[in-house]
């Protein structure tokens, strides 16, 4: 399998490639040079494992990267260590709803699906190559508690993640700092979520600290993250039993999620339609709405993985919208970062009305949505999931057809919006109930690039450096 960069300008890389990359360098996004096919009975995939599901949807796009005795294994491992036999279990709602739990990996969010994955995929390919990694990163808390997870242990990477101090939740903190591991460095940023944005993007962007330590980011624009999330797509169909036809509402804020789904449907999923469901930060559904993607500035809410201006992963639609033509892509993003707004032409959004819809929840929306499931079904769900629920209900046409709605998040991550909203303050898994007492660990740093990076080059190990 190759891939090319949806700014049509960077090398066509493989896989491992496209993996250390991140970024293509033209600025662009990698995809796959063409959609694998699923077979024809792929319906038969049904009495099959997560995993061993996961292996049949990834495995066209690895190519010759890693041979099955090693990935299939890899993904076993993987998923066994999610805290449900089933490892994304489905539950009925009623009224042809249903509700996918991503929320069981170790960090209770789905960004473990990818993540987990990509932690160990990173492990295996520096292996080969006899190289380091050292990630750099900046969080508001739930991409860096999964990002630590991903990557504690692991021989060849080390990494650095910043937040700001005393601005996280507690429990968003905990999962990041009781993690006890020696490659694993929490630091505590005198500063805003910015500031460590900043911070991260001036080391990350140092062409001598990035020769020296193999600096890379582990950002939800890395190719390996979508195509892991593919695999729950063609799960949630199989445990449907196979339907003819089947859709999916999810909360979105890089796209990175729902575009997974865009995949799964290239690949021939009969997917009749994707929901992306917005907070207040409604740039997505407002281009679904009006053919116009418009910047405006991020506003906090109740559910803040979704607060984000930009989705990045929407470029890789656009690409194919636009028949793959990079130069259009070029020209429309540029147009974009200068103008912050472009306008698609008709063609293309027809054919993205024909698939998309969106729907956006301001905060009193998502606790009436809470409240009122719980009521009604005795289930809880978190503030992410909500928003994705609610615009499931609000756009769900056809009865017939499947609604699947991915639930983000386990609800003890936002107790707070889920206890206004029920009444119910929802606890931590068992296998997490001591995370509020378990010591923690971080560094206090001023905001100050120089004062990160000299503890980044005091503790990280050279890229061409050797392991104990
Ligand atoms: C990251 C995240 C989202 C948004 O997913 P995207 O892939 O960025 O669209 C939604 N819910 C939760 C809980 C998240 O952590």
């Amino acid at each position: 399998m190759r891939y090319v960069s949806t700014r049509g300008q960077a090398p066509e890389l493989g896989f491992e490639d496209v993996l250390l990359a991140g970024l293509a360098s033209d600025g662009g996004l990698y995809v796959p040079a063409s959609w694998p096919a699923l077979p024809p009975d792929a319906g038969e995939w049904a009495g099959l494992p997560y995993a061993a599901v996961a292996e049949r949807v990834i495995a066209p796009y690895l190519g010759d990267a890693l041979g099955s005795n090693v990935f299939g294994p890899m993904l076993t491992e993987t998923y066994a260590a999610f805290d449900d036999p089933d490892v994304a279990p489905l539950s009925n709602l009623g009224g042809g709803l249903h509700m996918m739990e991503l929320f069981h990996g170790p960090t209770l969010a789905f960004k473990d699906f990818a993540l987990q994955l990509l932690g160990r995929l990173f492990d295996h390919i520096l292996a080969q190559h006899g190289r380091r990694l050292t990630i750099v990163g900046a969080t508001s808390g739930d991409t860096g508690s999964a990002a630590i997870a991903a990557c504690r242990d692991r021989a060849h990477l080390d990494i650095f993640m910043l937040h700001p101090k005393d601005r996280v939740s507690d429990v968003q903190r905990r999962q990041m700092t009781t993690v006890d591991a020696p490659n694993v460095y929490n630091i505590a940023v005198d500063g805003t979520f910015d500031d460590c944005q900043d911070i991260a993007k001036a080391l990350l962007g140092d062409p001598a600290l990035r020769a020296e330590f193999g600096m890379s980011a582990v950002n939800s624009i890395n190719w390996a993250r979508v195509v892991a999330q593919i695999a729950y797509y063609v799960w949630a169909w199989l445990r449907l039993g196979a339907p003819e036809k089947i859709s999916f509402a999810v909360p979105t804020g890089n796209f990175g999620n729902v575009y997974a789904g865009y995949c799964a449907r290239q690949m021939g999923l009969p997917i009749h339609q994707l929901i992306v469901g917005s907070n207040r930060n409604d740039i997505l559904t407002r281009f679904f709405e009006s053919a116009t993607m418009e910047i405006r500035s991020v506003e906090p809410s109740l559910s803040p993985s979704m607060d984000i201006q930009i989705s990045s992963n929407f470029e890789r639609l656009l690409f194919d919208l636009y028949d793959r033509d990079g130069g259009k892509i070029e020209a429309l993003m540029t147009a974009f970062r200068r103008d912050g707004r472009f306008v698609m032409d008709q063609n293309p959004y027809k054919t993205v009305r024909g698939l998309f819809r969106g729907a956006r929840f301001s905060d009193e929306d998502t606790l009436a949505t809470i409240g009122d499931l719980f009521r009604e079904t005795g289930v809880l769900v978190d503030p992410h999931t909500a928003v994705g629920l609610a615009a499931a209900r609000d756009i769900h046409m056809d009865p017939d057809i499947p609604m699947v709605v991915l639930a983000t998040a386990h609800p003890a991550k936002f107790p707070d919006a889920v206890e206004t909203a029920t009444g119910v303050r929802p606890g931590l898994p068992e296998h997490m109930a001591d995370l509020m007492t378990l010591p923690e660990q971080a560094t206090d740093l001023p905001n100050d690039p120089a004062a990160v990076e000299a503890f980044v080059r005091a503790h990280a190990i050279a890229a061409g450096g050797v392991t104990a």
